[in-house]
């Protein structure tokens, strides 16, 4: 463990950071009583955010911390500063951690590198890189929902390539034990490498047939050419989720979306609003882990950090 805790991906979590995070998640969940944080936290967000913005500063609140929200283009960043001089300067007037979503892959871990000691740094996602606090959440949500992953079958749909989410969900599923992990959709939008472990389904049935956990993903349009981008019409007819799939999956089946949804593409309304849609309990449980998160980061978990 490094003096200064961050959470910048998954797998710098050991076992028992996870047990404990997804324990205390679904405590949290389940009425426990936050701990009291006395930090004050900036939310550096460098991409548009309504979910992941939003909940971690509810969390925040609900620790007692202190929240600054800086308006980027309000900001010394927009006058040059860099994000290392940024992070400084907050360090310097007592700021515990800042919380930075930066569309550049690896951002949060370069400037981990560099951090004054004891501001912690929690990545809220780096480009196509990761997004640890939506996998925990991800995880916390189907658990709640009676969804262990351990030897289910995950399909998840869309934009893989571009997707953070999608990486740092099939990190986190399958060392969870899940037994199999699929992904589909247009060439264009999958990686060039499968991860391993992962298969690649030819369609949209083959996808979803038997599978206990359905992904779907928004096309992340700000990371492609505009040349590139699919038409939603003939999207939605080959790729976009809908109420007829279901029955192809495992009874019980849920589905996740982290959100935003764009209805009539990747998901009909049909599905994003019934009954095996978790996504509006993936925003709440959103909170539960940031709380966790946040009260982990700060040592406030029997496992003092400095
Ligand atoms: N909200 C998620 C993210 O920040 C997914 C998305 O934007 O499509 O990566």
């Amino acid at each position: 463990m490094p003096d200064t805790r961050h959470l910048l991906d998954i797998d710098q979590l050991q076992d028992s950071d996870l047990e404990q995070l997804l324990a205390r998640t679904l405590a949290l969940a389940d009425g426990a009583r936050p701990a009291v944080v006395p930090q004050t936290v900036v939310n550096l967000f460098f991409e548009p955010s309504t979910r992941t913005r939003v909940s971690f500063e509810l969390a925040a609140r609900r620790l007692g911390m202190t929240v600054i929200n800086i308006e980027l283009d309000r900001s010394s960043s927009s006058k040059g500063e860099s994000l290392e001089d940024t992070a400084a300067t907050l360090a310097a007037m007592g700021v515990g951690a800042i919380i930075v979503r930066h569309p550049e892959t690896g951002r949060c871990h370069r400037l981990a590198a560099g951090l004054p000691p004891g501001l912690r740094l929690l990545n809220a996602g780096d480009g196509s890189g990761h997004h640890p606090s939506q996998a925990l959440l991800d995880l916390a949500c189907l658990k709640r929902a009676g969804i262990d992953v351990r030897g289910r079958a995950i399909a998840i749909i869309g934009d893989v390539r571009h997707s953070r989410v999608a990486r740092s969900g099939l990190g986190l599923f399958s060392r969870c034990g899940a037994a199999e992990l699929r992904i589909a959709g247009p060439d264009s939008l999958m990686p060039e490498v499968l991860p391993q472990g992962v298969t690649r389904a030819a369609s949209l049935d083959e996808a979803v047939r038997d599978a206990d956990v359905i992904m779907m993903l928004r096309v992340q349009h700000e990371r492609m050419d505009q040349q590139a981008w699919p038409d939603p019409a003939s999207y939605h007819a080959r790729w976009g989720l809908q109420t007829n799939h279901l029955a192809l999956a495992r009874p019980g089946c849920r589905v996740l979306h982290p959100g935003p949804i764009n209805r009539g593409m990747e998901i009909s309304s049909g599905v994003a609003d019934g009954p095996q849609s978790l996504i509006l309990e993936q925003v709440r449980m959103g909170v539960y882990a940031r709380t966790a998160i946040f009260e982990w980061l700060f040592g406030q978990d029997g496992n003092p950090a400095p």
